[in-house]
């Protein structure tokens, strides 16, 4: 049997204070001291500042280690506190050509949105876009963005959502519903989606849009938190038969490789000793190995 090659496909480049607000730094540090207190690991906080998400170009490239391709953006959303310019994706990418894949993050309520866009693909080079709604204040329903949208789709860009909850007391959660993407789904049927960390805590609406949208997909960064979740999350994506649909995603530095294949290793643990439905290792195998091949077949 050949190798078996291992992508990630969402991780970020950003550190503070260049990128990131005092407020979200402040705010991002006492979410992962929550995560460290309950997972035991709080004899860590002690060296833990602002700087807790700092992802900077050494950290990411020690992060992405026996990850053939990796993927990396950004994110622009100045509403919540982060602000990261494009040119630091496509300079990295560029020290890493063919193994890193820069995407750029473009914020759709900026007025000179298309035009951005179009600097980051022919100038930047960059090869996909990250999306935030909730960090971007914007109404992914709301067709005045339609004409952005079918920019990225005839540029042939691949898409990343962050659709689902998050921790900035600045973030509008009311546009981080899975479903809300239902409509930019079926009318940009060529503009293939990704939506981040399983759409939590929406998982059962983010796996029934999956199972109707050819063009959607989904990553299982940051939900292994939360060991109930996922274990349900899980046994609902394979009832309803979207389990191909599963790609692998750190969303580093939120988390790392490392982390998400023990947490996806360790997914029926929570469940042990029970006649309750186990993930199986096939299912397992297929998720960090097989279902990426889909999404980025020049990678296969
Ligand atoms: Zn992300």
């Amino acid at each position: 049997m050949s190798e078996r090659k291992m992508i990630d496909c969402h991780t970020h480049l950003m550190w503070y204070p260049d990128h990131i607000s005092e407020q979200y730094a402040e705010e991002a540090l006492a979410s992962k001291l929550v995560k460290l207190k309950r997972s035991g690991g709080l004899a860590y906080s002690a060296n833990l500042d602002k700087h807790v998400y700092d992802s900077t170009p050494e950290s990411h490239l020690k992060a992405s280690e026996g990850m053939s391709h990796v993927v990396v953006f950004g994110l622009q959303a100045k509403a919540s506190g982060l602000d990261i310019p494009n040119e630091i994706i496509a300079d990295y990418v560029a020290q890493h050509p063919g193994r890193m894949e820069g995407w750029a993050s473009v914020d759709p309520t900026r007025p000179d949105c298309i035009e951005h866009l179009e600097y980051c693909v022919n100038t930047l080079k960059l090869k996909g876009l990250k999306l935030g709604p909730v960090y971007q204040h914007f109404d992914p329903q709301d067709r005045k963005h339609w004409p952005f949208f079918k920019r990225v789709e005839q540029l042939g860009l691949p898409t990343m959502w962050h659709q689902g909850t998050t921790f900035p007391s600045a973030a509008k959660l009311k546009w981080g519903l899975p479903l809300q993407l239902e409509d930019l789904a079926m009318d940009f049927p060529n503009m293939k989606m990704i939506v981040a960390h399983l759409g939590h805590p929406w998982e059962t609406d983010l796996i029934v849009l999956i199972r109707k949208c050819p063009n959607m997909y989904a990553d299982i960064s940051a939900v292994h938190y939360r060991p109930w979740r996922y274990w349900q999350a899980m046994v609902t994506a394979m009832e309803y038969g979207v389990e191909h649909k599963i790609l692998p995603g750190s969303d580093f530095p939120s988390g790392t490789m490392a982390n998400i294949i023990a947490g996806l290793r360790n997914v029926n643990k929570v469940v042990e000793g029970t006649n309750l439905p186990k993930i199986p290792e096939e299912v397992q195998d297929m998720i960090l190995y097989e279902n990426w091949k889909a999404f980025f077949p020049q990678w296969a």
